[in-house]
């Protein structure tokens, strides 16, 4: 019978205990959690959302944390049962999850185009950050990019 070897981790020089979860220096190298030039940054929630104004539109980073829910950390800040904002843009790390208030669920893994109808829940999956690349035109997102007001089949 041969023996496994043990594995070694490439995380075993510091428990998960001492890591920062946003050590500055590292977010600073890291484009995708860097200091966005010309934008405006929120902490919302536990989310960091950046946001640039674009044209007639908006771009925004928004940085979800592991751990995070829509229902239990934004829910109380918004006064609506469900998140009613479409999103629309490029999920560039992480994986999230959610449902819709009808049952349909959906699940998205980085790197992928994300399309979200307003009137869901949603939450982040694993122990990585979910970093969402997202594009809006605040109030009229849904219309602009020809989504329900609320998620709903035809
Ligand atoms: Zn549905």
């Amino acid at each position: 019978m041969k023996l496994k070897r043990p594995r070694k981790s490439a995380r075993s020089k510091r428990p998960a205990s001492k890591r920062p979860r946003h050590a500055p220096a590292r977010a600073a190298r890291d484009p995708l959690l860097a200091r966005m030039a010309g934008a405006d940054h929120r902490e919302v929630g536990g989310v960091s959302i950046d946001t640039t104004r674009t044209a007639n539109g908006r771009v925004k980073r928004v940085c979800y944390p592991p751990g995070f829910r829509w229902s239990t950390h934004m829910k109380p800040l918004v006064n609506t049962p469900l998140c009613m904002h479409a999103h629309v843009g490029f999920l560039a790390r992480g994986r999230v999850r959610g449902t819709y208030a009808d049952g349909c669920t959906f699940d998205l893994a980085a790197p992928r185009a994300v399309v979200i109808e307003p009137g869901h829940d949603a939450w982040v999956v694993g122990k990585q950050a979910a970093v969402l690349i997202e594009f809006d035109t605040e109030s009229s997102t849904a219309a602009r990019f020809g989504l329900p007001d609320s998620h709903r089949h035809a």
